[in-house]
């Protein structure tokens, strides 16, 4: 979504978007740069992008986004293959920078800051300071993106930038500091996406559950109940809510305002208390079944969605056993699973106790084996229920569980479905109701109950 903002940019300022890459005369790669997989393939690409320059007659490469926020001049030098390298603070000019490289001028790579500084320590100070340049500017209504795909799903930045300081994140040094965009310029985008075919929004943030903490007065769930009310928008999907700071008050929200998914990603990164605290994260396995019990009390079919870390400095043997008996017990519909990349700037990089990579590496493959089977045992547990799909693709979709890196719903039509139905294909954006029949490993298959 970081790419559509830029593309809007970009088209306002006078830019065409070209459908191939090989149709432009500058490629633009918007790379991230959280962890060494993520800095890898975004090299690959900014590689790739380069090898079309020589063969196919793209003139420019230019890299922007969160590897480029993040090393500036360093990866300006060592990267030749890019003809500039840009921060965030270059976004609000993206397209007079473009314009001056495409003339043959250049652009001066930044020196990286802890952008943290940027902005007020005390959060009800921030809305009244500058922008920050990363998002569209507070209060302006007019939305400045351009859709690159035609997903009927779409993500909706509510906020930039975190104030926690968990030990193995670099994201806050070069995100900076946590910033709300006001409800009512969430609202304008999420009209705006409506407009352009969209029928579920992804809330995205580094941490939604702070959402609203430098706008007083501002609740995660009001936002809710603002966009429950945007006509044609069908699904509302919360991501990235931080196990510690979800209250009751928000899980009812989630699980009771029209519209908005019972669904909840929840990073819990690990359940062995002591890794946890090494972490400078809060919570254990048992806190943590307590809030799932929580959460299904209320629903008990909501998705539910988590992202660990494996070998993180510390981790005993006995850790990771706790961790694979907690992910057994909590039954979890999705489970992301990542070896623990030492990065530079971290708590993390300088603390006692790394694992050698071929350790963490091992680490990886039977806590990946494990949820394999857990994931699986879950969808599983999913047969005969009757879940709301949005169609995506030819006869494929995602159930209300599902996020989008949560697996798919292969949709069958049931030899109860009315002929009309069976007669007419479903397009993407199409909102159908199907009854689970069976499952293969994360995904799922349903029946269409409608005609
Ligand atoms: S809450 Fe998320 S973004 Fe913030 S420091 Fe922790 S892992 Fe990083």
């Amino acid at each position: 979504m970081d790419a559509e903002e830029l593309a809007g940019r970009l088209v306002a300022g006078g830019f065409v978007m070209a459908d191939e890459p090989t149709d432009a005369d500058t490629i633009l790669v918007n790379t991230c740069g959280f962890i060494d997989a993520a800095k890898k393939d975004s090299i690959d690409q900014i590689l790739a992008a380069a090898e079309l320059r020589q063969a196919d007659g793209v003139k420019h490469v230019v890299v922007a986004g969160c590897l480029a926020e993040r090393y500036g001049a360093e990866l300006a030098a060592e990267l030749p293959e890019a003809d500039a390298v840009l921060g965030f603070d270059d976004y609000p000019e993206i397209a007079e920078r473009l314009r001056r490289i495409a003339s043959g001028g250049t652009v001066t790579a930044h020196q990286p800051q802890d952008r943290r500084g940027l902005l007020p320590i005390s959060p009800a100070s921030r809305q009244r300071t500058l922008p920050d340049p990363a998002l569209p500017e507070p209060g302006y209504r007019k939305v400045v993106r351009s859709r690159l795909d035609n997903s009927p799903s779409a993500a909706l930045k509510i906020a930039s930038g975190c104030d926690r300081r968990c030990a193995f994140c670099a994201i806050p040094a070069f995100r900076g500091a946590y910033l709300s965009k006001p409800p009512a310029d969430v609202v304008a985008e999420a009209r705006w996406l409506v407009d352009q075919g969209v029928k579920e929004v992804l809330l995205v943030s580094e941490n939604s559950t702070s959402y609203g903490k430098d706008l007083p007065g501002v609740q995660p769930a009001q936002l809710l109940a603002e966009l429950s009310h945007v006509d044609g928008l069908e699904w509302i999907r919360m991501t990235y809510l931080q196990p510690a700071e979800l209250r009751p008050a928000l899980i009812d929200a989630i699980c009771g305002t029209e519209h908005v998914l019972p669904y909840f990603d929840l990073p819990f990164q690990h359940a062995a208390a002591p890794v946890l605290r090494r972490m400078r994260r809060f919570g254990d396995a048992e806190s943590f079944l307590e809030l799932l019990e929580s959460i299904r009390s209320r629903n008990l079919a909501a998705g539910i969605r988590t992202n660990v870390i494996v070998g993180f400095p510390g981790e005993t043997e006995s850790d990771l056993e706790e961790l694979a008996e907690f992910l057994t017990a909590a039954r979890l519909d999705a489970i992301g699973v990542f070896g623990y990349s030492n990065e530079e700037g971290t708590e993390g990089y300088s603390l006692d106790g790394q694992l050698d990579a071929d350790e963490i590496a091992g680490r990886v493959e039977w806590i990946t084996s494990l949820v394999d089977e857990l994931m699986a045992q879950r969808a599983e547990d999913r047969i005969a229920q009757l879940v709301p799909i949005l169609v995506e693709g030819a006869d494929l979709g995602r159930a209300a569980q599902q996020g989008p890196s949560d697996g798919i719903t292969r949709i069958e039509y049931g030899a109860d479905a009315k002929p009309a139905r069976r007669r007419r294909m479903l397009v993407p954006g199409d909102l159908v109701l199907g009854k689970v029949v069976a499952n293969d490993g994360v995904d799922l298959v349903a029946e269409l109950t409608e005609g």
